[in-house]
């Protein structure tokens, strides 16, 4: 099914991977929810490594530059920054793409806190972030079994695109 010369494919996958290192004293943050916990993710804005992740597989799958690229963390305007502001980036990107997103799969790897009982929480705000049903954002959590990253954490994000009809019928109408 390899798309023709000027036509875009009818579906793109985009894959997004980062990680962040847990600091003591900071609050901390995954998919766009503050989780109690002892330390938080430090680095680069408020260091949501799930949103991060998610905003990288948008990126990747309409082949935008990367989060690096567009928010470098040498600026200091995204310092503390919420990463909802990338992703809302990504978004922008992806529809004017022509796209729309139709489901998304995430892993996250973190030895502590337990992601369980957040879950649920964490997949309703990201679904509200990206305007998708819970039911289309999978996020399993694994502990780093043999990796020896217990103060990382690790998200691993793989997202499906679907182009979006154009209404052509709509603007040929309102000609004649
Ligand atoms: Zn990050």
């Amino acid at each position: 099914m390899a798309a023709k010369k000027n036509q875009q494919p009818p579906v793109r996958i985009g894959y997004g991977f980062d990680s962040h290192e847990f600091k003591s004293g900071i609050p901390l943050k995954i998919g766009g929810v503050a989780l109690p916990h002892t330390a938080g993710l430090g680095g680069h804005s408020d260091g949501d490594v799930l949103l991060h992740a998610i905003t990288d597989a948008l990126l990747g799958a309409v082949a935008a530059p990367d989060i690096g690229s567009l928010f470098p963390p040498s600026d200091p305007k995204w310092k503390g920054a919420d990463s909802a502001v990338f992703l809302q980036e990504a978004m922008k990107r992806v529809k004017a793409a022509g796209y729309a997103i139709a489901n998304l799969d995430s892993s996250l790897v973190l030895s502590a806190p337990k992601i369980g009982p957040h879950a649920g929480e964490i997949r309703s705000r990201v679904a509200k972030l990206l305007g998708i049903a819970p039911d289309c954002i999978g996020l399993k959590a694994k502990t780093p079994e043999g990796l020896g990253t217990d103060n990382t954490a690790i998200a691993h994000v793989a997202v499906l695109l679907a182009q979006v009809a154009k209404s052509k019928t709509k603007t040929a109408r309102k000609k004649r």
